[in-house]
């Protein structure tokens, strides 16, 4: 998972997994993942004040098309109306959705409200740039039903905020957190990248007690990877700099994990802690175990049906499908039994709960434990995976490797 922010499951150049024959066992069965499962509502706001350094979500840095967007993000609702109908998670993401301003915010909620239904207790996340969080700004975020808030903090190190090229300076990022919680904020999530070039993992863990001492509810910490068509990916391949190896990766991975453990957080998926089990992410968890999603806005992703499709990641070509009346589809992805198969592996095998047996052998006909009898065995001794309460679970060393756990 790349660093900022993990709202979308797929947003690399593969949408799905492409080979999937070393990990099936029974490509022929049917699938039949239940799909009573309610979904989730995801709308992709592209627009951030300034591109940082490291980061490949599309968004632009110009805001002026904002209400342009906002016109046509209303059609698309409309058009998915008739299609979905109700969600108990909603989730801002981008970009930064905290550029736009309260009535911007508050216009995009009671349209939802208007084309769907959104059950009680539904989930509303808004993303936000610690720049942009005045107290103004965040009651009237709390005011309007917004219950869940995520912070792009990534670093207490006004050093290596300089580095990633962040907006923010390190005393808006306390004074944001500080007002989140004056706001009336109970759900207050912090984003944090580590792995920075020049980075030791005391260094690190410097930044990861300062984000504990505002007792966060949730934390996302993500390890620094570069794309090649980002500013920092350009810097990396002209030797500028080094990356850490797979040691160091490791290193830094199992002291997160040790440290906010220890300091009570569940690990509850690969880059994901909570404080307790009522404040992981529900809507990412959607996307974890294939309850269908629906996505909204340039490049975002949906799911249902074992079909995956995903919008257009260029604001101008979406603005004129949905002009002309089309829908800003891409592409779209009828995925095999075998691809579902293998990323129920794969993004089970990076999830603390793991993947439950006997739903694995319901949805798939293929009982896990005697199909990769050995395999599993060999793992559960090397100390990376094990089998409780039906569940093949990956041990805190198995999450540090849990892609390659995938292939088993
Ligand atoms: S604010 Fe987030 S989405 Fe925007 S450029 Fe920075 S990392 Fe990317």
């Amino acid at each position: 998972m790349r660093p900022c922010k993990r709202n979308s499951p797929y947003s690399g150049s593969s949408h799905s997994v492409k080979n999937p024959q070393s990990a099936i066992c029974n490509p022929q069965s049917a699938f039949r993942n239940p799909q009573s499962k309610v979904p989730g509502l995801y709308i992709h706001i592209p627009f951030c004040l300034k591109k940082c350094d490291y980061c490949s979500f599309y968004s632009i840095s110009s805001l002026s098309l904002i209400p342009d967007y906002l016109e046509a993000l209303f059609k698309e609702m409309e058009m998915a109306r008739d299609s979905w109908d109700s969600f108990d998670t909603v989730y801002l993401g981008g970009g930064t959705p905290s550029v736009l301003t309260l009535q911007q915010i508050e216009s995009i909620l009671t349209r939802i409200q208007k084309q769907f239904v959104l059950l009680p207790d539904t989930e509303l996340t808004l993303e936000t740039n610690p720049g942009d969080l005045n107290l103004p700004f965040l009651q009237g975020c709390r005011a309007m039903g917004i219950n869940r808030l995520t912070i792009g903090i990534q670093s207490f190190d006004p050093n290596t905020l300089g580095f990633l090229g962040r907006r923010h300076s390190l005393s808006q990022a306390h004074s944001a957190i500080e007002n989140s919680r004056r706001a009336g904020f109970q759900n207050v999530g912090l984003d944090l990248i580590y792995g920075i070039p020049g980075q030791d993992p005391d260094a690190w863990l410097k930044t990861l007690n300062q984000a504990l001492l505002f007792s966060p509810e949730h934390l996302s910490c993500y390890q620094l990877t570069l794309e090649d068509k980002t500013p920092l990916g350009g810097r990396y391949q002209k030797g500028e700099f080094r990356l850490h190896d797979e040691d160091g990766q490791y290193d830094f991975f199992m002291r997160t994990s040790e440290r906010l453990e220890e300091a009570g957080y569940l690990h509850y998926e690969v880059s994901n802690f909570a404080r307790s089990s009522l404040f992981t992410s529900r809507h990412n968890q959607k996307y974890w175990n294939h309850t269908p999603y629906l996505g909204l806005g340039p490049s975002a992703h949906s799911f249902r049906n074992g079909e995956r499709w995903w919008n257009h990641s260029d604001l101008r070509q979406y603005l004129t499908d949905i002009e002309e009346g089309r829908l800003p589809v891409e592409r779209e992805e009828p995925l095999t039994i075998e691809q579902l198969q293998l990323e129920a592996l794969f993004l089970g095998l990076r999830t603390r709960r793991g993947i439950s047996l006997q739903d694995f052998t319901r949805t798939y006909q293929c009982d896990l434990l005697s199909e990769k009898k050995e395999i599993i065995e060999k793992l559960t001794e090397e100390g990376f995976l094990s089998v409780q309460e039906g569940h093949l679970i990956p041990t805190r060393s198995g999450l540090a490797i849990a892609d390659s756990l995938a292939l088993i």
